[in-house]
């Protein structure tokens, strides 16, 4: 996806915030839980992701839930990698979709 145009990530409102492109987005939510974030972009994306959080001053370890709207590859493309980032982390999937998992969990 790297003709995709990139978007500055920013805030949309109150603690809700956009990460992504013109074609897909990641939404990093801040709560007194820890960040949260609602899909992952595509697989190739994890670099936006992780440039995305950290552009808007948070810090990737401190993501500790994923939730998944749907089972399309542009909404968990990057979690499998993420769980990587952060032990702690879980996912949640609405459609019922089995992500791969580096730490044996599943969601
Ligand atoms: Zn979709």
């Amino acid at each position: 996806m790297n003709e995709d145009i990139k978007l500055v990530p920013f805030k949309m409102h109150a603690n809700v915030y956009f990460i992504g492109n013109e074609k897909v987005s990641v939404h990093l939510i801040d709560t007194e839980a820890g960040l949260v974030l609602i899909d992952t972009g595509y697989p190739d994306m994890l670099e936006v992701v992780l440039s995305g959080i950290n552009a808007l001053g948070f810090d990737v370890k401190n993501v500790r839930h994923i939730f998944h709207s749907h089972g399309h590859i542009d909404h968990y493309g990057t979690t499998a990698k993420l769980s990587h980032i952060s032990a702690t982390l879980k996912t949640t999937s609405t459609s019922g979709i089995q992500i791969p998992k580096s730490n044996g969990k599943t969601t």
